[in-house]
């Protein structure tokens, strides 16, 4: 497949109309602005950003204008820039390449900002630090609601591999093409051609010159320069685990308290919180937030203080026999730090059910996004588990599918779920609860067709036509990478701060005179917060609270 081809998928960009893309700073602004950049001539035609370049500069038009057109290389173009206005999106805090070419339409003159200054300027000026990052980030939204970028994903939303890519790409807010060959058959007579096979499947060309065959998220993130700009090797102030709520959290406020923070995530930022379709009872959102918005906000904070996150970087091992400590990585690179938080969170649990693994991605899912909401839409739908997230998912999936089916093994909500949800529940005519009731078989072929459950004490199974199961029950904490180096009670939480018994301190060789503070593990200096510790309430607010204080006894460690 030549590049050309992946120029074809992409639809034909306009011109971005929202005035709310590009605002206009005022005299007093753009001095200010003025004050920590360069000014610069510009001459028309002249090509300021390559798509694909790094370290993209900002540029504030003082006279003439700027054009802002997509990578494809089409004449068309997506903003218009006049003076007053300024170029920049959100890979300006993110350090990722450029997704556009920005081109001058009128010569004239401008002032450039490098990516430093930027940041800068965004920490210390309250006022322009706020009309630069919502104009960023709503530029970003743009972007990817009309698909505009430099990356074309084709696949078969029949696939795992697709689905795990496309959602990829969705949670790390890559505005991209999907090609579903379920439709476009063009597109399979092509992949025919350059003897793709459905191995191969899904297809991501990426900066319109590499083509990768079903990739796995490291190779999308290193394509696509998800992970531009951050050194992993000398030794932080603090390497972070996991970035959910407590690992953002603990993010924010290590950075903004001058830390030099590196997070490490395995997949894409947000956590479980991520994938939440409305959190309603965290505290100053009294009509809910989704999560993937609540969480993306906390992403940008933690960027624009400085913190630095590496997506698709799995934590494998924590080498603890001395500090600093070293977190390893699926790809063997190793981080060292002075403190250590521990943010991994927790998994649903995979039910003992014969060929589970067969359906998974293809009938059975884990999260109930938008993206597995359209693939179910006019069908029937289970969702294992009483937990307030399963219920926010049958809640969720109620107007678009047929019929939800609720399946718990207890007798009840009551115990498991928050009241507020519970009501909804009860008053959806949609939504059928079966208590006492668990899966049994799973049956198809390429893709889930039917679904056996059994009732306490009702004789046999019930078999339904049912394509798709949403499974959310049971946690198991991501612990399984810490290799004994940090205690673990019998469900395999890390212990921490007064949960630690003498014996668990003896056995871990603690070193110190004093007692582990509240966060920390049997190991001085390594933090545990958020849901992968023992204890926690599993909630947004203690995971951003825990997250949040441990950075007051990363401190205390420091300046001891
Ligand atoms: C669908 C759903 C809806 C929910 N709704 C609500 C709600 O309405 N209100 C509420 O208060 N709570 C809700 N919750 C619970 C809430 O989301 C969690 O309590 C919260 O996300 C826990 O945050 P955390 O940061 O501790 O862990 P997580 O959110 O689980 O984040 C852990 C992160 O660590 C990463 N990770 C794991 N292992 C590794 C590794 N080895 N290396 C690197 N990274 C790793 C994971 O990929 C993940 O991003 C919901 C949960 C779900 C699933």
């Amino acid at each position: 497949m030549s590049p050309e081809n992946a120029s074809v998928a992409a639809p034909p960009a306009g011109l971005m109309l929202n005035p709310r893309l590009f605002p206009t700073l005022s005299a007093a602004q753009i001095a200010r602005l003025t004050a920590r950049g360069r000014r610069r001539t510009i001459s028309a035609r002249e090509i300021l950003v390559t798509p694909g370049s790094r370290n993209v500069p900002f540029f504030l038009v003082i006279s003439g204008g700027l054009q802002i057109m997509p990578a494809t290389g089409s004449e068309t173009t997506l903003l218009n820039l006049d003076p007053g206005q300024f170029s920049g999106e959100t890979n300006m805090i993110t350090g990722r390449p450029a997704l556009a070419r920005t081109q001058v339409r009128e010569s004239g003159e401008v002032i450039e900002l490098d990516r430093d200054a930027v940041l800068g300027l965004i920490q210390t000026d309250a006022e322009l630090g706020e009309i630069l990052m919502r104009t960023f980030i709503l530029r970003r939204v743009e972007l990817i609601s009309r698909g505009i970028g430099d990356a074309v994903l084709i696949g078969s939303t029949h696939c795992a591999g697709t689905l795990r890519a496309k959602e990829f790409l969705t949670r790390n807010g890559h505005p991209h093409t999907f090609i579903d060959l379920d439709r476009e058959t063009d597109a399979q007579e092509l992949l025919d051609r350059f003897h793709v096979t459905a191995a191969d499947v899904p297809v991501l060309i990426c900066r319109g010159d590499v083509v990768l065959r079903n990739p796995t998220n490291a190779q999308i993130a290193e394509c696509l320069g998800l992970n531009a700009g951050v050194e992993p090797t000398h030794v932080r102030d603090l390497v972070v685990v996991g970035a959910g709520p407590a690992g953002l959290a603990a993010a924010v406020y290590g950075a903004s308290e001058g830390l030099d923070v590196l997070v490490l995530e395995s997949d894409a930022p947000g956590g479980q919180a991520g994938t939440s379709s409305r959190i309603e009872n965290y505290l100053g959102f009294p009509t809910g937030i989704s999560g993937p918005e609540l969480t993306g906000r906390a992403q940008a904070q933690a960027l624009k203080f400085g913190a630095q996150i590496l997506i698709a970087h799995r934590a494998t091992q924590l080498a603890c026999a001395r500090q600093p400590y070293a977190v390893v990585t699926e790809d063997g690179s190793r981080v060292s730090a002075r403190a250590i938080v521990i943010a991994t969170g927790v998994q649903y649990r995979r039910l003992a059910i014969p060929n589970l693994a067969q359906f998974e991605g293809a009938g059975v899912y884990y999260s109930a996004t938008a993206m597995e909401a359209q693939l179910c839409a006019a069908d029937e739908v289970i969702v294992v588990g009483g937990g307030n997230s399963a219920g926010q998912a049958a809640v969720f999936l109620a107007p678009t599918s047929r019929h939800v089916h609720m399946l718990v093994r207890s007798g009840g909500l009551a115990d498991t779920m928050s009241r507020y949800l519970i009501r909804r529940i009860e008053d959806n005519p949609a939504i059928t609860l079966h208590t006492h009731t668990e899966i049994t078989a799973l049956e198809g072929t390429s893709h889930l067709e039917r679904v056996r459950w059994g009732q306490a004490g009702a004789s046999g199974d019930e078999v339904r036509d049912i394509r798709h199961v949403f499974m959310m029950a049971g946690a198991v904490p991501h612990t399984g990478w810490l290799d004994r180096c940090v205690a673990l009670d019998d469900k395999g939480f890390i212990k921490t701060g007064p949960d630690l018994s003498p014996e668990d301190l003896a056995a871990a060789g603690w070193p110190l005179s004093r007692a582990p503070s509240l966060l920390e593990t049997s190991r001085p200096g390594v933090f545990a917060v958020g849901d992968v510790r023992g204890g926690n309430i599993k909630r947004v607010a203690s995971a951003v609270g825990e997250g949040s204080i441990s950075i007051a006894f990363v401190h205390q460690l420091l300046s001891s």
